[in-house]
């Protein structure tokens, strides 16, 4: 099939809820992506910050294909060894004590609402369920992180919405003050660099004040690693570039290597309280994902993110020489680029699309999200395409 026809049965038949660009792919391999008519992509989305070892990675094919030629199901009633594994190297790499696992960002953020309302009502009684977020937020589509996302454009033409969600504005301590001044709230959710927000960073004395003032009235402090996590932003948590010990944190995106797979990571004082039957998801823990994302662990070793932290810096520093360039924003291989002069992010990317490059956007940033195992010739080829792009603009 080519192109045209994938696109128009697509168009026919699947819901139209993504602005999508019009190339169809069709494998890939590395850093690379392949589309019907044989034309090579060099890949800066990684499927959303997804595919952390790129298309098709040797060691996460053999997990998954052996895991899948095994068992690649037994609902949770019995047990299997991909996902303990997975939750004990999770464990280990975080500090962290449990791990309940689902399948998506917003269904970990969900389990990590939920976790801190049961939390807070066993401990506090009822009337303490509030849960802050910050404005400009993104934290999923279901209805709760619909609500939590502190972003008005996503709640219209959706509502009613759950009760006791209220926001605040990131590196504004006063209105969180405010914000949680009665005796009803239980937990604060945020993410540290916000994604789909634009690719902003938080600055590291507000998030030290924020954690100072939780710990003092027992808010529990919820971390949306869904987009920063795994290896992300150069440390496996942001959470470690911030000194932050999180109450619960969620994974999601980059965590599967590809296949669906949300994670919440939570202490021992808030586990103890997610007894049999509080919480459950059909495919949670699936055999199949967890082999794919223990490859995706076994391979973003220590060695790996030092050289992603250098690739990163070069990144960075290419991008700040390019021309229209505002300001390079985020944190490790999450990145931002601010445009001067009117230059718009969208039409930035349709250019680079046209010359092999796919990148993303944020609000009006470009936002590249590479896969962790790019090299510096991939770093140097994006700034080549980037560059003929913007001097053409
Ligand atoms: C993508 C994202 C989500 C939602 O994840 P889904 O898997 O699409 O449900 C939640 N939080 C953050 C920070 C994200 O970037």
């Amino acid at each position: 099939m080519n192109t045209q026809a994938i696109i128009a049965r697509d168009d026919a038949n699947v819901l139209h809820t993504y602005g999508r660009s019009p190339i169809a792919l069709v494998e890939g391999r590395g850093m690379y992506a392949r589309d019907a008519e044989g034309r090579e992509y060099l890949d800066f989305t990684s499927g959303i910050g997804v595919n952390a070892l790129g298309f098709c990675h040797p060691a996460w094919v053999a997990a998954v294909s052996a895991q899948a030629g095994r068992l690649q199901h037994t609902s949770n009633l019995y047990y299997t060894e991909p996902c303990g594994a997975l939750a004990e190297e999770l464990c280990r790499r975080t500090g962290l004590d449990a791990v309940f696992f689902g399948n998506s960002g917003a269904e970990a953020n969900e389990g990590a609402i939920k976790a801190a309302r049961k939390y807070s009502v066993d401990t506090y009684g009822p009337g303490r369920s509030k849960v802050l977020t910050l404005v400009n937020s993104f934290h999923g589509r279901t209805l709760a992180t619909l609500t939590a996302t502190g972003q008005e454009v996503f709640h219209r033409d959706f509502g009613p919405f759950p009760e006791q969600f209220a926001y605040v504005p990131a590196g504004d301590l006063a209105a969180l003050r405010e914000a949680a001044g009665g005796p009803d709230t239980c937990a604060l959710l945020l993410e540290l660099v916000q994604g789909e927000g634009g690719v902003v960073a938080l600055e590291k004395a507000y998030v030290e004040q924020v954690a100072a003032f939780c710990r003092q009235r027992d808010i529990l402090l919820l971390v949306d690693e869904v987009q920063t996590g795994v290896g992300r932003t150069g440390t496996f948590l942001a959470c470690e570039q911030y000194g932050l010990q999180p109450d619960i944190v969620t994974l999601a995106k980059g965590l599967g290597g590809g296949l669906p797979i949300g994670a919440v990571l939570m202490t021992r004082k808030v586990a103890q309280h997610m007894g049999p039957g509080s919480h459950g998801s059909t495919f949670g823990g699936n055999p199949v994902a967890c082999a794919g994302a223990l490859a995706v662990l076994g391979e973003l070793t220590d060695d790996r993110l030092a050289k992603d932290n250098a690739l990163a810096a070069a990144l960075r520093a290419g991008l700040q020489t390019l021309p229209h360039v505002q300001a390079v924003t985020g944190l490790g291989l999450m990145v931002g680029v601010a445009f001067a002069d009117g230059v718009s992010a969208a039409a930035v990317r349709t250019a680079c699309e046209r010359q092999g490059l796919l990148v993303l956007t944020a609000k009006t940033r470009l936002r590249l999200l590479p896969p962790l195992i790019l090299t510096q010739e991939d770093v140097d080829k994006a700034l080549a395409i980037l560059r003929s792009v913007l001097e053409s603009l």
